[in-house]
């Protein structure tokens, strides 16, 4: 059971993932959460960091698609609008099909996807499940869906780090 919720790469905040490393690891597309991974949960502020993060990976020539389960469109493709990518909602992760949405709108093969997000029991869990290559995070801020305490005290169960370092699954 843990190996399935263990990503393969954990960093503090988006910003300290390096478009040099992503392109060594032969990542040419990114699958990306929505809430508490580019924005605070519930919110659309995007800071001058998270935007020049986006224009680095683009110029990087690696594609991105936010991947969220929020339920409508509008603050996704708002979101999805400033920074110039493609978006998925009502995505329905952990279950599978959220993540081959994701891929065929990035239009890119699954060994050359990578999934980024701040859940074990969504982003990771359900990456992994197919094989994507999976990247946590942590969550930008404390304030998030009631739904989402419930798996925070799950992943405290399981092991989740409090340290993040670069690690590589081994
Ligand atoms: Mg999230």
């Amino acid at each position: 059971m843990r190996g399935i919720l263990r990503p393969d790469f954990q960093y503090e905040m988006l910003q300290d993932i390096q478009a040099e490393d992503l392109q060594a690891n032969g990542i040419k597309g990114l699958i990306l959460d929505l809430d508490n991974t580019i924005t605070p949960w519930n919110d659309r502020t995007l800071t001058e960091d998270v935007i020049a993060w986006f224009k680095k990976v683009n110029d990087a020539g690696i594609k991105a698609c936010i991947v969220s389960n929020n339920r409508g469109p509008e603050r996704v493709s708002a979101v999805a609008d400033v920074l110039e990518i493609l978006y998925v909602y009502r995505a329905k992760k952990p279950q599978k099909k959220a993540f081959l949405r994701g891929i065929r709108v990035l239009d890119i093969p699954e060994s050359e996807v990578a999934v980024i997000g701040d859940q074990l029991f969504t982003d990771v869990f359900g990456g992994n499940k197919l094989g994507l290559k999976t990247i946590l995070v942590s969550p930008i801020a404390q304030r998030e869906f009631p739904g989402t305490k419930v798996l925070r005290f799950m992943e405290r169960l399981v092991g989740r780090k409090a340290k993040y370092t670069r690690t590589i699954k081994s």
